[in-house]
């Protein structure tokens, strides 16, 4: 087979952690990130971009979504997460099917790829139709099926059993984009002996974890009533607990359960925009960082946010952080850039082949306009820039796995009108089948 080639020419590469102050070229061949210099020769090239008056960054990571609840953006917003779950979500989830679940995805998917997401971590029902709009918008993504057994024996063994299903069938598939996990729902809707089973899959197969933990104050309290432990101390007495597994959320932590995510090595799923917007409370991720723990960022579904820019995550997770410890030298833009690339691979096990720009990674790049009113000017700090100042819509082109999803604002592998048509048609029905 032939190779494609992409030279990017004359960019500023801003990485986590570390920026060069001179233009490159960076070579992609095929899926891969093949070169990085000075300059490249542009013979044989299949297609050349011009990065002059652009930043190079890797893909955004969003470590914890329901991509398939666009559909549900501004469906009920200004309520507790108890109103919003028992009298809202769940009634309108409970007439989903297969086609309006891909509908979401393809909705979800648009947004991510012009906001600069490359990989997205999901976790809902359906999923091997997410996997579907996922193979045909060219993201890259971790699906987990959200498994809820609320102690029943048959639910419990249908539940895992889809979702290893959702493993047989879609692990590595669409070109090696999508890895499975398994998806339990939370500590409260799914019971202890679906946790064991599991871990025990997850041993047994090599299967990370995705999993709600510890939202809200409710959650902690419900659970010293009904087991005499917090959240994390339960899930480390039944042994689930390991650096496989991502928690989403983690609002509500003791000293000790820091203890308990760092000896296990856990990863946590920061959503501070959801967090805010039900009020479940401001997650400790300042104390956490100092602890060195892996924090990543998410944006949870788009109806508790209400969109999926991770831009506009990470400067709330940075703002958030300064005035809830009244310091503002806490979760600095270096930091919050890493936590947006580097640090959201690690969380999904993916630090090897994503989240930096670098020479034999996967090219899952973003290239970022700074010739607009809100980038000028950009000589001091570009990644204050780009935390602080830029947002979604400031991305300029998206590749993922060597394969140009965006250029110049423009979509090559999905048709937005259609997708808007069909999500429009998708959520009036949901509506009126309640
Ligand atoms: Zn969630």
């Amino acid at each position: 087979m032939q190779d494609n080639t992409i030279l990017i020419k004359n960019v500023l590469i801003l990485n986590p952690n570390n920026f060069g102050n001179s233009p490159q070229d960076v070579l992609i061949k095929n899926d891969l990130i093949y070169e990085i210099s000075d300059k490249i020769e542009e013979e044989n090239v299949d297609k050349i971009i011009d990065g002059s008056e652009k930043l190079l960054l890797p893909g955004f990571i969003n470590t914890h979504t329901h991509l398939s609840m666009t559909l549900f953006r501004g469906l009920a917003d200004d309520l507790s997460l108890d109103e919003w779950l028992n009298d809202n979500i769940w009634p309108i989830e409970a007439n989903l099917n297969e086609y309006y679940c891909y509908i979401g995805a393809l909705l979800g998917a648009v947004e991510l790829i012009k906001s600069g997401t490359t990989t997205f971590s999901d976790m809902y029902f359906y999923m091997e139709d997410v996997a579907k709009a996922v193979e045909k918008s060219g993201l890259r993504a971790a699906l987990s099926y959200g498994m809820i057994d609320f102690g029943d024996e048959e639910k419990r063994k249908s539940e895992i059993e889809t979702n290893l299903q959702l493993f047989k069938n879609c692990n590595n598939s669409a070109d090696g984009r999508i890895k499975v996990f398994f998806g339990p729902h939370s500590p409260y809707t799914a019971s202890e002996e679906l946790l064991k089973e599991v871990r025990r899959l997850a041993d047994e197969n090599d299967i990370r974890i995705h999993i709600h933990v510890s939202e809200t104050q409710k959650e902690i309290n419900d659970s010293i009533d009904e087991k005499g432990m917090r959240p994390f101390e339960y899930l480390d007495s039944i042994g689930f607990l390991g650096p496989d597994v991502v928690c989403a959320h983690s609002v509500w932590l003791s000293d000790e359960e820091i203890e308990i995510i760092k000896k296990h090595d856990v990863k946590i799923s920061h959503n501070p925009c959801s967090n805010m917007k039900l009020a479940s409370g401001i997650a400790p991720i300042s104390k956490l960082l100092e602890n060195d723990i892996c924090v990543g960022i998410g944006t949870d579904g788009a109806s508790s946010n209400n969109n999926l820019d991770l831009i506009e995550e990470l400067k709330t997770a940075s703002l958030l952080q300064k005035v809830s410890t009244l310091d503002p030298k806490v979760l600095t833009s270096d930091e919050a850039l890493a936590i947006g690339t580097i640090n959201g691979a690690r969380v999904l096990g993916l630090e090897d082949e994503i989240g930096s720009v670098e020479v034999g990674k996967k090219a899952d790049l973003i290239l970022i306009d700074t010739n607009c009113a809100n980038m000028v000017p950009d000589s001091s700090n570009l990644t204050s820039n780009v935390i602080y100042s830029a947002n979604g819509s400031n991305v300029d082109t998206t590749i993922c796995n060597g394969q140009i999803l965006m250029e110049n604002k423009k979509l090559t592998t999905l048709d937005e009108q259609d997708i808007y048509k069909k999500a429009k048609e998708a959520i009036d029905e949901l509506k009126k089948a309640i």
